[in-house]
């Protein structure tokens, strides 16, 4: 007899051999419909597998995670066979599944096109309704490669060979169509269900080696539901509609281009964009008690042997020799130059926490295929901060770093943040009281907020735990913006020390942290989240005047004054043109306010408000639209101290 023990904590006896399916017979013959899997000690297996031992037991069903894993690995197997069915000669190779679907990269001498993926995906259709079952068979060795050799799938004896040798060869068939896999699999094609779609098709190396014959990769998505996978591809639909390089190229923010991969030609607007968002960190982080300083572009390579970047982060930077023979590295990080001005002039306890703040720019090598627009650069600005602190200031300070980088994310739109926190890593440096001090502040920090984390067990640093915070955006999507990492390595091996209250040299804890994290990926971030349509205070242009006939002109010209009087950055458009034609314009450009001035609006001192998005236009006193836009451009940080927006 076996133990099995449930999730809700009971634990019942079984014959030894039980499958996954007996057991979910045995609480209720509905579960056993519905299991498509089981997880015993936390891995999933087939729901067929005998089980021979103890162990804590899960019934998986379709709608669990794991079931959805399955879904989309089967449903690469189905794939596979509805190609292998449509287009023979064509060889498999992997397939596996990835976020949100599957792929499958197919070895075949004429290209697939876009209108292939409808003829497999109703062959998929077909298998699916088939119904077959999955079976496995484990195969010796030889076996297995004389097999798959005999039947011209070069690639399936070369992931043979790969598998360590004492490893299963585990052979998955449906019907007549198998595939080398490790499993685990659903108990049928048809458990795959309706709910998927091939999406594209994209070239891809044999293994991702360059040297290697170019395979044909398919990507499909698929989920438990029909409405899961409508959600999804509404969801892909909305991000299309706001791909910020596109609507970075409607309202004229910035470019690319081929010259400068991974790096960005701001224009005047995206610019006044991006200073709009160092003025509002930098009034936040004076008050905040940072100071501001500037370090080196370019530094000697020797101090990046010492900070260890040389050695570990040698392939992702630039580098450069001089005519004297000297080697510079563009700074990937700030953190080395910050140490250096620490350390410029004798610190002591007095003088901590001492948080130094700068809008770095650094630049990191990426692979080309990597690049993303804006949200994936190789040259990006930081709002890169360290506070140097003592032991003792840790938790203060993580718990202040929280609700500020929360404060921050609210002001610009943002509700649902996540947090993720990594503890300490098995290869680590620094004694354990110091980890135990330094996770316990991140932890503290978090919990005074009253927020719930995400633990990832070993996640951290080398040199300390971190803090990451996940923005979810308008349609769902996350992205990884700030982050607060505790670290007790770095200022000890570039030799930094403060005198402490003992009149001993002790080495300081130095706090990273980023809140935008880059300016450059936080804009691209901040443009999808709002589609565009961001908040008045953002707005590059806040207000255009827009004539409807010459005869407006000058008062339109005396409106343009009067908001620029009231501190808003607005223009004038005077062009010989239809109002609608101008409308039009500007709404695509995503200007917030038009202000439609005509004879009437000239002779009546008002103005007709029209709102980006909206058809109604507002009649108003020219004075009432100025002081109703004036005080929407406040930015929030500013709103809520009303001595602030005095000044301002
Ligand atoms: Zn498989
Ligand atoms: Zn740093």
């Amino acid at each position: 007899m076996i133990s099995l023990k449930f999730p809700d904590g009971s634990a019942r006896d079984f014959e030894s051999g039980v499958t996954g399916l007996d057991v979910a017979a045995s609480i209720a013959k509905s579960l056993a419909k519905k299991a498509v899997a089981v997880s015993l000690d936390g891995t999933v297996r087939d729901i067929y597998d005998p089980i021979n031992a103890d162990a804590e037991i899960r019934i998986i069903t379709r709608m669990d995670p794991e079931g959805l894993e399955l879904i989309r690995h089967d449903a690469a197997h189905v794939m596979a066979e509805a190609v292998q069915e449509l287009y023979p000669g064509t060889q498999v190779t992997i397939g596996p599944v990835i976020e949100n679907g599957f792929y499958y990269d197919f070895a075949r001498e004429e290209p697939f096109t876009p209108e292939d993926l409808p003829k497999i995906e109703a062959k998929m259709r077909e298998i699916i309704q088939r119904d077959s079952p999955f079976s496995y068979e484990v195969m010796p060795r030889d076996a297995a490669k004389k097999m798959f050799g005999d039947m011209g799938e070069a690639y399936k004896v070369e992931l043979i060979d790969a598998i360590p040798e004492g490893d299963n060869i585990k052979i998955y068939s449906q019907r007549e169509w198998f595939d080398l896999c490790r499993g685990p699999h659903m108990p049928s094609t048809g458990k795959v269900g309706k709910a998927f779609k091939l999406q594209k098709i994209a070239g891809a190396y044999w293994r991702g080696d360059s040297n290697n014959p170019m395979l044909q990769r398919i990507y499909g998505t698929a989920w438990a539901t029909d409405d899961q996978l409508k959600a999804y591809l509404h969801m892909l639909e909305e991000a299309e509609k706001r791909d910020h390089r596109r609507l970075g190229r409607e309202m004229d923010l910035f470019h690319f281009q081929e010259e400068a991969p991974g790096a960005v030609f701001w224009h005047a607007k995206g610019w006044s964009l991006f200073q709009l968002l160092i003025g509002y960190m930098r009034r936040r982080q004076q008050d905040w008690g940072y100071v501001e300083v500037n370090s080196p572009d370019m530094m000697e390579r020797t101090l990046w042997e010492q900070s260890g970047h040389w050695e570990k982060f040698a392939e992702n930077m630039y580098i450069a020799e001089t005519p004297d023979d000297r080697v510079f590295c563009c700074k990937p990080m700030n953190c080395p130059g910050h140490v250096q001005i620490f350390k410029n002039g004798l610190k002591s306890y007095r003088d901590l926490p001492l948080r130094i703040a700068e809008f770095g720019k650094v630049h990191r090598y990426e692979p080309s295929g990597a690049l993303h627009g804006l949200l994936r650069v190789r040259h990006f600005t930081q709002d890169d901060a360290h506070i140097f602190c003592t032991e003792d200031q840790i938790t203060e300070e993580c718990v202040k770093l929280n609700e500020q980088v929360l404060s921050i994310y609210r002001d610009f739109g943002f509700e649902d943040v996540r947090i993720k926190f990594s503890d300490r890593p098995e290869k680590r440096v620094g004694e354990d009281a110091v980890w135990d001090k330094a996770e316990a502040a991140l932890k503290r920090a978090v919990e005074v907020a009253g927020l719930t984390y995400e633990l990832n067990p070993g996640e951290g640093a080398f040199y300390g735990p971190k803090l990451e915070y996940v923005l979810r955006d308008a349609i769902g999507r996350d992205w990884q913006c700030g982050t607060v990492q505790v670290d007790l390595n770095m200022p000890q091996r570039l030799g930094a020390y403060y005198i402490g209250a003992d009149g001993e040299k002790t080495v300081p804890v130095m706090i990273h942290r980023a809140m935008f994290g880059s300016l450059e990926r936080f804009t691209g971030i901040l443009v999808e989240h709002h589609a565009g349509h961001l908040p008045l205070w953002l707005s590059p242009t806040q207000a255009v005047v827009a004539t409807i006939v010459s005869d407006a002109n000058e008062y339109a010209e005396t409106v343009l004054a009067r908001l620029n009087a009231a501190g808003l950055r607005a223009g004038a458009d005077l062009r010989n043109e239809k109002i609608n034609y101008k409308v039009r314009e500007h709404s695509v450009a995503k200007v917030p306010v038009i202000l439609v001035a005509g004879k009437r609006e000239a002779e009546e001192r008002t103005v007709s408000v029209r709102r980006l998005g909206s058809r109604e236009q507002d009649v108003m006193s020219l004075d009432d639209a100025i002081a109703m836009i004036a005080a929407e451009a406040v930015p929030p940080d500013m709103r809520s101290n009303p001595q602030a927006t005095e000044a301002a």
